[in-house]
């Protein structure tokens, strides 16, 4: 039978825009994307959507109260649905054993235990979030211990593999689908139904099928490989500064072998977002878990040589400072984890913030698409800075680059939003105290312009010689 009704649940940063191209490109499909949140949902059905991503807007513009539907009452997407998607998320236990951490699949469980509570019919669920090798087999014991006479599951594996920033030209134009399923006549026909979801815009042989648990893995290892390789170039990045080599050129030079290619090749102040440390943690966990521990510190060392990057470059920010930023006025331009998007989940910025606040720097932040609230809250966190009224007291958030940079020292740029690079510096160098400091932790600023205006100019990778 074919998919008529499909419900979300999770209408986050992946379950938001997934179900809106589904509704885009299968007008003859009814969405529904639900959420525990009733704020979320609010602002899904208003005009400022709860997330920013380029497009999306205008994708659900468009769907919205056609076959596009956003809702807080879960049991009834569910009970009508014939596919439902779980796209909740699956965030990194906050306390672990060893240095792998699992993820939490506690939303995922109660996902499934309300699908479990309210099905009356067939269903094939599909897992959209991140999970670990073998997550599909807890479902469907959650699933079929609440077993009612007539009601049948298929779980399918269905990872996503877009990135923020770029979240529906990758879902358009999606270089492959994957979908994984159990390896029976029912389980042939699940994955069936999905493929003729995705083939009313990805071509078939974009598609590939696999087993359940080689899905499940291959997205863990997908996030695993893609930020081996920001870890590989950040770790030459200190060896270029060191020796006259430019980082920049030795990635071009590398990435034009064709075995290696150049994408993902960027040395920057280290990589964020909510995926790629989570996924690897969780990786790192399966491998200790199943008595692997040489695996486990091969992949731990991605993860540790990020958190150096991001060390090395708060480190060189205060040391170019004589060694001290107390009291000193530092901006920091772009707080997002990348440009285009306003989510901060593990944002180097971050970090860079963290470590001059506690060095007692006085910050000026500016980011086009971070709210305020959002700043404020990610730097009061009970880590380092738990205390909520020293940061307010030493923290400003601008709403433009030209006033979170006047009457400052340095500007210590996080984020590569493309607008920071048409800045006029000439305007800002003249309002800025001197000595004044530029430190590019993204590589995307005419470093040569900047020290000709008179700005002292660090960045990642390449040692600036005036
Ligand atoms: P998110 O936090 O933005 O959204 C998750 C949503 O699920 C939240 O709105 C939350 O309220 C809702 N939710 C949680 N439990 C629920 C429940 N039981 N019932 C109803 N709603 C519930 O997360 P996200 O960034 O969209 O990530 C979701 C999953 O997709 C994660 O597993 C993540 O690893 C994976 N993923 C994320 C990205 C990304 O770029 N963000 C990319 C690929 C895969």
């Amino acid at each position: 039978m074919p998919i008529k009704k499909i419900c979300g649940i999770g209408a986050g940063y992946v379950g938001g825009p997934t179900c809106s191209v589904i509704a885009l490109m299968c007008p003859e499909i009814q969405v529904t994307v639900v959420d525990k949140s009733k704020d979320r949902i609010a602002q899904w059905n208003s005009e400022k959507l709860p997330i920013y991503e380029p497009r999306l807007d205008e994708v659900v513009r468009t769907c919205r109260n056609r076959n596009l539907f956003f809702s807080t009452d879960l049991d009834t997407a569910i009970m009508e649905a014939d596919l439902i998607f779980i796209s909740v998320n699956t965030p990194t236990k906050t306390f672990g054993t060893g240095k792998g951490r699992a993820a939490d699949l506690k939303y995922v469980e109660s996902a499934a235990r309300k699908i479990a509570e309210i099905a009356t019919g067939d269903k094939i669920v599909v897992e959209k979030s991140t999970v670990p090798v073998r997550a599909a087999e807890s479902i469907l014991n959650i699933l079929r211990a609440n077993h009612r006479p007539g009601v049948s599951y298929q779980i399918l594996s269905n990872p996503e593999f877009l990135a923020e920033g770029t979240a529906i030209e990758d879902l358009l134009n999606a270089d492959r689908v994957l979908i994984g399923g159990e390896d029976t006549p029912e389980g042939h026909a699940a994955v069936e139904e999905l493929c003729k979801v995705y083939e009313h815009w990805i071509p078939r042989k974009n598609i590939l099928t696999t087993n359940t648990w080689s899905s499940e893995l291959s997205k863990l290892a997908a996030n695993a490989f893609l930020a081996q390789r920001i870890s590989s170039i950040n770790s030459l990045s200190a060896v270029c500064e060191t020796t006259g080599a430019d980082v920049s050129e030795v990635a071009r030079a590398v990435g034009l072998d064709s075995r290696i290619g150049s994408k993902f090749l960027e040395a920057s102040v280290g990589f964020g977002g909510s995926c790629f440390q989570k996924d690897i943690l969780n990786l790192v966990y399966i491998c200790e878990c199943l008595n692997l521990p040489e695996v486990a510190a091969y992949w731990q060392q991605v993860i540790d040589m990020n958190e150096y990057q991001k060390s090395r470059f708060s480190a060189k920010v205060i040391e170019s400072l004589f060694n001290t930023v107390s009291d000193k006025q530092i901006t920091i331009l772009g707080f997002a984890f990348k440009k285009n998007t306003g989510d901060t989940r593990e944002s180097p910025a971050i970090h860079v913030a963290k470590t001059l606040l506690d060095e007692g720097a006085m910050l000026h932040l500016f980011d086009p698409k971070v709210e305020e609230e959002q700043i404020i809250e990610d730097l009061t966190h009970p880590t380092v800075t738990d205390c909520p009224e020293y940061v307010k007291s030493r923290v400003t958030i601008y709403q433009d680059a030209y006033t979170a940079t006047r009457d400052t020292h340095a500007i210590v740029l996080c984020t590569e939003w493309d607008e920071f690079k048409t800045l006029d510096y000439n305007r800002i160098y003249s309002e800025m105290m001197k000595p004044a400091y530029i430190f590019d932790g993204r590589k995307i600023l005419d470093h040569d312009a900047l020290q000709k205006i008179g700005f002292i100019v660090q960045t990642i990778g390449k040692k600036l010689t005036k």
